[in-house]
């Protein structure tokens, strides 16, 4: 992605990035279509930003996506512009599509370590320029947790995040739950980072902090994308798994699979299983359940497939589980170090 810049004459401290998606689109009357509003306008389309002492800053995505279209091209671009913008920020709040904005969070998470300042994703169901709009409260929140600082002046929220429905959620944590709820995101796993009520209730005590804030983030660019997903369901058939599992061109294979990560106990089921794994693919298993975690010792099948060489995904998101593949995979060509640290926690995305 490449973004073109607007820069208000005010004081700076928040980064506004425009993505795409249906938070910037605004009704053309004549043509009778949604189209993006120009961001150096931003606020005369949200006044209300322009009460808080924030000089933002804008910049928009040469090419404006439906968030169906984002890819790790579009993430690598994002990375590349916070990098070259990290030291005249206190914070980052990125308009993305919600399509695939938990996608975008997770991968941010793990291609920035050692955040000092927050990355704030948001949108919203309903344009801007729309008078029921969830997007201006998402924004305002965004860019008012973006701001935050604490008692010592350190960010509130040093984290990848997604600002939604009055919620503050962790980016690899969270997961689109809906397509016309204003609360159209969840994170079930773990309880939201902050609320935005009368006043903004951060909850602290999960909040992760760097531990040397004078440090510079690392920002990691190369992902490989050589994962695909394998969704159970009853009737999947052995012609499709395999296509899956042993498939050419995939280095890592999610399973999600049933309850607490139990699966059919069918022979070819755990056949293909052991032969994808001697084939070298790294095979994760992920719930399929909004809450709660995979647990292979509960059940016979969960047990096999352990034997077997499949991997926990603990209580992952599918999306953060994909992310932090992609992420670590692009950092190693060994499977044995990207398993090693599959098992860690490294952003927050796990539970163990
Ligand atoms: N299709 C849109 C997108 O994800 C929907 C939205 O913005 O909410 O880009």
């Amino acid at each position: 992605m490449k973004f073109n810049f607007e820069s208000s004459a005010e004081r700076s401290s928040i980064l506004l990035i425009y993505t795409g998606g249906t938070i910037g689109m605004k009704a053309d009357p004549v043509e009778q279509t949604l189209k993006p509003f120009d961001f150096s306008q931003i606020l005369e389309e949200v006044p209300e930003l322009g009460k808080f002492a924030y000089r933002i800053d804008s910049c928009t995505a040469e090419s404006v996506i439906d968030s169906a279209d984002i890819e790790p091209a579009s993430w690598q671009g994002l990375v590349r512009l916070i990098e070259s913008r990290y030291d005249s920020y206190d914070g980052f709040v990125i308009l993305h599509g919600t399509d695939t904005m938990a996608y975008s969070a997770s991968a941010l998470s793990f291609m920035i370590e050692g955040l000092t300042k927050p990355v704030i994703f948001t949108g919203s169901q309903l344009p801007v320029g729309v008078a029921r709009t969830d997007g201006k409260e998402n924004l305002i929140s965004a860019v008012e947790i973006a701001a935050a600082k604490d008692s010592s002046g350190h960010a509130m929220v040093p984290e990848v995040c997604i600002c939604f429905g009055n919620m503050l959620m962790r980016g690899n944590r969270s997961t689109k739950v809906s397509s016309e709820s204003f609360r159209a995101f969840r994170s079930e796993n773990l309880p939201p980072l902050a609320e935005a009520g009368i006043n903004i209730r951060y909850n602290a005590g999960i909040i992760m902090r760097p531990s040397d804030w004078s440090r510079r983030p690392v920002f990691h660019k190369s992902l490989d994308t050589r994962v695909s997903i394998l969704k159970l369901h009853p009737g999947i058939t052995p012609g499709v798994v395999r296509n899956i599992l042993c498939g050419e061109g995939t280095r890592a294979v999610i399973i999600e699979t049933y309850g607490s990560g139990n699966a059919t106990s069918r022979q070819w089921f755990l056949d293909m299983v052991r032969e994808s794994v001697s084939m070298g693919k790294i095979i994760v298993n992920v719930t399929q359940c909004l809450a709660g975690s995979v647990n292979m010792d509960l059940y016979a099948t969960g047990k096999k497939l352990e034997e077997a060489g499949v991997k926990s995904g603990y209580d992952s998101s599918t999306e953060g589980m994909l992310a932090k593949l992609f992420f670590l995979m692009g950092k190693s060509e060994s499977n044995t170090e990207v398993i090693r640290q599959l098992d860690e926690n490294l952003r927050g995305e796990i539970t163990k």
